[in-house]
């Protein structure tokens, strides 16, 4: 069963045991344009560096998980991704005692904010280039 699952599935770090290794992202998932861009920037990064970056469940830390909390508290790196100027996201890590190393808000990129769940590649490239520059170049290469 394991080896069908490494075929059929990209399988990544279990984020509670290997957050000390790991940058860890936490992405809005709003329902709306710069929302669901922010959630695919955030598959993205975690499916191009697996051993690098992991996306993991801000909604459960909103929850209050105690689990989940402590994975962003020993996360080696926080990456917040907004999708608006709410930012949902970074509050909730806040409220929680975390800090985000770095937090981006999708709608001030240049993309405008939609009651759309659609949204275009160029975007999502454009977003997941200015982390990567702005942030996880850093960490790339260690
Ligand atoms: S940051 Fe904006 S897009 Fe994301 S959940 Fe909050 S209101 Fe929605």
């Amino acid at each position: 069963m394991a080896n069908e699952n490494q075929t059929k599935y990209q399988l990544l770090p279990h984020c509670a045991t290997h957050a000390s290794e790991l940058i860890i992202v936490a992405s809005c998932d709003g329902a709306s344009t710069v929302g669901q861009i922010g959630n695919e920037v955030a598959r993205r990064l975690t499916k191009t560096f697996p051993d690098k970056v992991r996306m993991c469940c801000i909604t459960a830390v909103s929850a209050g998980s105690e689990t989940h909390l402590n994975i962003f508290k020993k996360a080696k790196a926080v990456l917040a991704i907004n999708g608006c100027q709410l930012m949902c996201t970074s509050n909730v890590l806040k409220q929680r005692g975390i800090e985000p190393t770095y937090e981006i808000v999708v709608a001030k990129e240049g993309v405008s904010k939609l009651p759309s769940l659609d949204f275009s590649e160029e975007d999502v490239n454009k977003i997941a280039d200015k982390i990567v520059k702005e942030f996880l170049q850093k960490f790339l290469n260690q």
